[in-house]
């Protein structure tokens, strides 16, 4: 059994008397500790996706597993407990508290996560050891991005879900960005997901998995993904 395994999972949204299919039977598994891309145009179902892996919303048919446990069949309650615990988030926004400084953003999650590593360490991983007491205010959008993948990483999740993490960001910036999801993948063996419409991501992958209308498209292994240049 694979680390991930996503097995005919359809997800229906209903309005009215409008039912939308924004997925629609969808089946791959990945690997511990890879770095994978869901690629799709606008309005394809990667966030959806993305949400369901996340436990987010529930599936309208199939089944999710990661590590073992079966999130499609969770209660809500057990769901709450599978984001806290088990999943770290990176958002195209950062998500990061204001009021709080670098150093305080991610000690948050320490009391959320009894595995949690050491924030200053992580901190440091990322490249902001000089930047533990600035406010977010006062942080470039590439540093945001830093905060909130140390604050992600340093719940030590099973599985890391990003969505369009370098949407917001320059090219030259978001590429560093994803250099420094995948060293730190590297480093603390996270499973990494990132949901994007950019192509160029798709080099440096494990694996490319493309949707298209709520299908499948295709999945791609690169035996040996490049470096990021
Ligand atoms: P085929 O070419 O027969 O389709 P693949 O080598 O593409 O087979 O993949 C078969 C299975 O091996 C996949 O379903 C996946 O679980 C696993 N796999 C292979 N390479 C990787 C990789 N780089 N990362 C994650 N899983 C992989
Ligand atoms: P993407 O992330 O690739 O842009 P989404 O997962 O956001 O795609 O959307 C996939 C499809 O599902 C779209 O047709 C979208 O309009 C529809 N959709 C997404 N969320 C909802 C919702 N909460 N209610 C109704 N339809 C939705």
């Amino acid at each position: 059994m694979s680390f991930v395994e996503v097995k005919n999972i359809i997800k229906d949204y209903y309005s009215g008397d409008i039912t939308t299919r924004a997925l629609n039977d969808i089946s791959f598994s990945l690997e511990e500790g890879t770095f994978n891309v869901i690629l799709g145009p606008s309005g394809s179902g990667k966030t959806t996706l993305l949400n369901m892996l996340g436990g987010m919303d529930t599936l309208t048919s199939g089944t999710i597993s990661i590590q073992k446990q079966t999130i499609s069949s969770m209660k809500e309650y057990e769901l709450t407990n599978y984001r806290r615990r088990y999943v770290g988030f990176v958002f195209q926004f950062y998500n990061i508290i204001p009021s709080l400084n670098a150093f305080e953003n991610v000690q948050l999650v320490e009391k959320m996560s009894p595995d949690s590593f050491d924030p200053l360490e992580i901190l440091k991983s990322v490249g902001l050891g000089h930047r533990l007491k600035s406010f977010p205010q006062n942080l470039s959008g590439g540093e945001l991005q830093r905060v909130s993948i140390a604050r992600a990483i340093c719940k030590n999740p099973e599985i890391l879900l990003c969505d369009e993490p370098t949407g917001a960001l320059d090219s030259k910036t978001g590429g560093k960005i994803l250099q420094l999801l995948k060293d730190m993948s590297l480093k603390y063996r996270k499973t990494v997901i990132i949901v994007t419409h950019n192509a160029s991501i798709a080099e440096v992958a494990d694996s490319v998995i493309r949707i298209k209308d709520g299908y499948l498209d295709s999945i791609n292994f690169n035996d040996r993904p490049k470096k990021i240049s």
